[in-house]
């Protein structure tokens, strides 16, 4: 425990006080972390999100335009067409996308992310996004978010036109590993859709998944590789196996791994907004939300993930109440 203690008051001179991430080396520290210090960890991961981001939660959230049948083979993802998944194509229309935005924003999010299943969107695609946004822009006030895959020059310029003032897109997990998640295409296109966006002026949102049989070192790895990228937000995933997926058998990361992850990632990103994203509820049960924005998460998402179901939005924003964290205003963010 005593190397644990000079790990933690390293971390905590350099991030809590001088507001430095720690490196890739000093983050693979903290991911071997023994379980006994999780608690001391945790804590320094909310004091360093407290410090550097203040005590505002980012609620967000995220509708799938169009769902199922991508032509790509991601193996965590149930929304390849070429795995025997159970999520088939269908497609959301105008009125639909409008309800849901305002159904989003009466939760008080300040974030609306259209989301679809594609390799990249096409003009069929980009046209409903047009329409669809636009269309939410009419009625409400909301900041709108898109991930629609790997994006050209001329589709980063519409998207930016259109308003968009934030563009996800994962790089999922590290460079090393990557090829052993996704063969259809690189992580290195992946980098340059987030390049061309950041180029435009749109915020970069980019994270990934956890616990998709890469190493320890190959954690570290990632959250220096997005860490280099200084993106405006990090969503973070842990794996949640789903049948018919290349990776429907992996083990599920355990409840301590996931949240020394989340902790290690705050550490290296004192300052970027750090979300929960999807399969929080398989790995941490129905306390991850509270130990999570305990630990150094500062966004949330509210209703359904994209494939499985999340928590009830409800229980999320009793939550905050309860913490005494405010949901972050839309003034704060435009
Ligand atoms: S993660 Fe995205 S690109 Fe990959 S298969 Fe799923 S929907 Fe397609």
């Amino acid at each position: 425990m005593a190397e644990a203690a000079a790990i933690l008051a390293t971390a905590r001179t350099r991030v809590l006080e001088e507001g430095v991430g720690l490196d890739e080396a000093q983050v693979l520290e903290v991911l071997r972390l023994p379980d006994e210090a999780l608690d001391d960890l945790l804590q320094l991961a909310h004091d360093v999100r407290m410090r550097w981001c203040g005590p505002e939660v980012e609620v967000e959230g995220i509708i799938s335009l169009k769902t199922g049948g991508c032509p790509e083979d991601c193996h965590f993802c149930s929304q390849s067409g070429l795995f025997a998944s159970p999520v088939r194509s269908a497609w959301l229309d105008i009125p639909a996308l409008v309800e849901a935005a305002k159904q989003t924003a009466k939760t008080g999010a300040t974030e609306f992310c259209i989301v679809a299943a594609v390799r990249g969107p096409d003009a069929r695609l980009m046209a409903q996004v047009a329409a669809g946004i636009a269309a939410i822009k009419d009625e409400i006030d909301i900041n709108i978010a898109c991930s629609l895959g790997m994006l050209d020059q001329e589709q980063v310029d519409q998207l930016a036109a259109m308003g968009v003032h934030r563009y996800n897109h994962n790089l999922e997990t590290a460079r090393s590993h990557f090829p052993n998640v996704v063969t259809t295409h690189t992580w290195e296109e992946r980098a340059e859709t987030l390049r061309l966006v950041r180029e435009a002026g749109m915020e970069v949102c980019c994270g990934g998944i956890l616990g998709m049989g890469e190493t320890l070192e190959q954690r570290a790895e990632f959250a220096a590789q997005l860490a280099a990228l200084t993106p405006d937000e990090v969503p973070l995933n842990f794996l949640n196996p789903r049948p018919g997926t290349p990776f429907g058998d992996l083990e599920v990361l355990s409840g301590p791994d996931a949240l020394r992850s989340v902790a290690a990632f705050r550490l290296a990103l004192p300052r970027t907004v750090l979300r929960f994203a999807g399969g929080r509820e398989i790995t941490l049960g129905d306390l991850g939300a509270r130990k999570g924005l305990l630990g150094g998460i500062n966004a949330v998402i509210v209703g359904n993930y994209l494939t499985t179901l999340g928590r009830a939005a409800e229980s999320d924003i009793d939550l905050l109440g309860e913490l005494q964290m405010p949901i972050k205003a839309l003034n704060d963010t435009i």
